[in-house]
């Protein structure tokens, strides 16, 4: 059985729910997933916010704040400090972590919501805001999408600041064949000038990946996009709220606090939920049900 239903969220918040949900006691699968259908039926603005759990039925390992790599915490790579002092191992972990993703393939769940804006796209305004950086939805297929966090697959140099998209496969030659995170050696020395650079003659800065590090801002303007997003949509999808960090940890209660609806899906139970609807179960399950694709 796909689903698991809360109690708390089958009893629709009188206080909270917009006047289109009625207020019902729905105790089996196929009744609440219908009111469900129906919320999405009328709903004209429909933003979907993702985190990184949405990758890993495609077996895309999440680097969190208490992960490793070798004998690193990833958190303490993942900021600008580290790359300026150790680009070497910093592009290592990094190239591993495109390795892994461009070997991965979009699930069911990236799938359901590339056809679900493609078939729904004209009558509705349908956004997806995603923490993920592993270009996945991209290669869903979806087109309307808020990379919060930025992208394994785009550079920025440090120099100009250009941002480009960037497919190579390895990124330089100096790379191929390095990042084994079951390497014992946890020295890297690849010489600086053989690791990405910036492609303008004039500048040929050091490239690092255009990606939200801890200690970094989001781009304004990319803040600014998905809030108004959320402030536009009567009906937001959460898909792995636990996982996500601020700000987009807060867009699903922001928009329900605006009179949207809100239904989450999520691997596990998240038993502090008070959204309007709860799919518990593997997403690439639960969302192609939901979105009827
Ligand atoms: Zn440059």
């Amino acid at each position: 059985m796909p689903f698991i239903i809360t109690p708390l969220c089958v009893l629709v918040r009188s206080t909270l729910v917009a006047s289109s949900v009625p207020r019902i006691m729905a105790t089996r699968h196929n009744s609440y997933m219908a009111l469900f259908k129906e919320s999405l039926k009328s709903a004209k603005n429909v933003a979907i916010v993702t985190g990184d759990d949405i990758s890993t039925e495609s077996g895309v390992p999440i680097y969190g704040k208490t992960s490793f790599w070798r004998k690193y915490q990833t958190s303490t790579l993942a900021t600008s400090g580290a790359f300026l002092t150790f680009p070497s191992l910093v592009w290592e972990f990094y190239h591993y972590r495109r390795e892994m993703a461009v070997n991965a393939q979009p699930n069911e769940a990236h799938k359901a919501i590339a056809l679900f804006e493609e078939k729904h796209g004209k009558d509705k305004s349908i956004t997806v805001i995603t923490q993920s950086i592993d270009g996945l939805h991209s290669r869903a297929n979806t087109k309307n999408l808020i990379e919060l966090h930025g992208s394994l697959f785009k550079t920025r140099c440090i120099k100009c600041n250009d941002v480009v998209p960037n497919n190579d496969h390895p990124i330089c030659e100096a790379l191929a064949n390095k990042g084994s995170p079951d390497s014992t050696d946890t020295n890297s020395d690849i010489p600086e000038k053989l690791l990405p650079h910036c492609s303008k003659p004039s500048c040929t800065g050091l490239l690092r990946p255009d990606i939200v590090w801890y200690g970094d801002s989001i781009d304004p303007s990319v803040i600014q996009k998905a809030e108004a997003v959320i402030s536009a949509c009567d009906l937001c999808l959460v898909v792995g709220s636990p996982s996500l960090l601020f700000p987009a940890a807060q867009y699903a209660p922001d928009a329900m606090n605006n009179g949207a609806i809100i239904a989450e899906f999520n691997n596990e139970m998240d038993t502090n939920s008070n959204y309007h609807y709860s799919f518990v179960g593997p997403c690439s399950v639960t969302l192609p049900e939901a979105l009827d694709v």
